[in-house]
């Protein structure tokens, strides 16, 4: 194991040995091409189509609505992109909080005159107003509202079953952004209408480079990458097989273990804040200090001094990896979009900690004891 404690879960997490076990005997046993028909072929369509059963099954879905993408990048991508080519969509209701992928597609949309774009106000913990929601839906062309299930940043969640009848009520369509709750929260999508979903792997203990996109069957969209045929026309290219092996893999594990999972991360959660406080150190918390709150992501506000500004640098020279803000840009510092539509203090500086079910409180007490040298 890496020597570093890891507290970065957010940006990616380690594979677990039972993903890793799936991979590695897919890359030793299944050499053929999916689209192959000879026996070779058979064998990886089914590692596939095995993948994509025991998925629609976690979300409650039929698997003809799963589709395996590159990324979850990719999948918000071809969601929005689709909406609005292909199911008349003219406005899209989204947040400012929401990630790049989703906010530079809104952008380039809006720059090529194809759709309006309206934001919702957020609440310093990051909650969208839902009654502007609703009064907005109220009237208008046909909208998309691309809301995220959960902050990656500040762990803010969404209510996705209230923002799915209230797009049911007003005739619009739901899409939302799953990366940082996919497996550990429970989504029924037979309870909560949803038209689009998102995913990625490696951020639920699988592999990097494996993505889905869920589409409901009413949504009835056309191919966005177009080659082969492969993903029922809607995403060609040769199916990434060890990625949606793992990706189905890491599934099983995190739905298996959820609950624990939860117990463990809100236990280093409450330890950290705890310690802080008895430490005395002047630190405030971003996001909701509820359950509608991604239990493995603190965002903390740190006393902005020399030390604080580099606090990054500062806590990997201690052999601690943590982020500032978001690491899924280019890891480059920059002023993070997400505080800035919170409103964090300027006299602050942000840490974003990220647990998994592989932390341990000792760590937390390590990286207490680092940040009470630095404020
Ligand atoms: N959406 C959220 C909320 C994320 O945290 C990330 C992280 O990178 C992404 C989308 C992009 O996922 P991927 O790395 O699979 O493109």
């Amino acid at each position: 194991r890496d020597m570093a404690i890891y507290l970065d879960n957010a940006a990616t997490t380690p594979i677990v040995p039972s993903v890793l076990t799936v991979m590695k005997d897919v890359m030793d046993n299944v050499h053929g091409n999916p689209s192959s028909i000879h026996q070779a072929g058979r064998k990886a369509k089914t590692v596939i189509e095995d993948a994509r059963k025991r998925i629609a099954h976690h979300l409650r879905a039929s698997t003809s609505e799963v589709y395996f993408t590159s990324s979850a990048t990719e999948a918000n991508n071809t969601a929005i992109h689709c909406a609005v080519r292909d199911l008349g969509v003219k406005r899209i209701v989204s947040s400012p909080t929401e990630h790049p992928c989703v906010l530079n597609t809104l952008k380039s949309l809006k720059h090529y005159g194809e759709v309006e774009v309206v934001m919702l106000d957020v609440d310093p913990f990051g909650n969208v107003d839902l009654d502007q929601l609703d009064r907005i839906l109220q009237k208008g062309p046909k909208t998309l509202v691309s809301l995220m299930h959960g902050n990656n940043e500040i762990g803010t969640m969404l209510p996705i079953h209230e923002v799915s009848e209230l797009c049911q009520k007003h005739d619009s369509l739901f899409h939302t952004d799953a990366v940082q709750t996919i497996g550990k929260y429970d989504i029924d999508l037979s309870e909560t209408k949803i038209n689009f979903l998102s995913a990625s792997g490696h951020k639920i203990y699988g592999p990097k480079g494996i993505g889905l996109l869920y589409v409901s069957n009413e949504s009835l969209i056309q191919p966005y990458i177009h080659g082969g045929g492969q993903e029922r026309q809607i995403r060609s290219g040769t199916e990434n097989l060890y990625g949606i092996a793992g990706m189905a893999a890491a599934m099983d594990w995190l739905v298996e273990h959820r609950d624990q999972h939860h117990s463990h991360v809100a236990n280093l959660r409450s330890h950290l804040i705890t310690q802080s406080k008895n430490e005395k150190m002047d630190l405030i918390f971003q996001g909701n200090q509820s359950d509608a709150q991604l239990a493995n992501i603190i965002s903390i506000g740190l006393p902005r001094n020399d030390k604080t500004d580099l606090v990054m640098f500062n806590l990997d020279i201690q052999g601690i990896c943590a982020s500032t803000g978001s690491a899924c840009s280019s890891g480059a510092e920059k002023g993070s979009h997400v505080m800035e539509a919170i409103g964090f203090p300027e006299n602050r500086k942000a840490l974003r900690i990220s647990t998994s079910l592989q932390n341990t409180i000792e760590e937390i007490d390590v990286l207490v004891k680092t940040l009470v040298t630095m404020v």
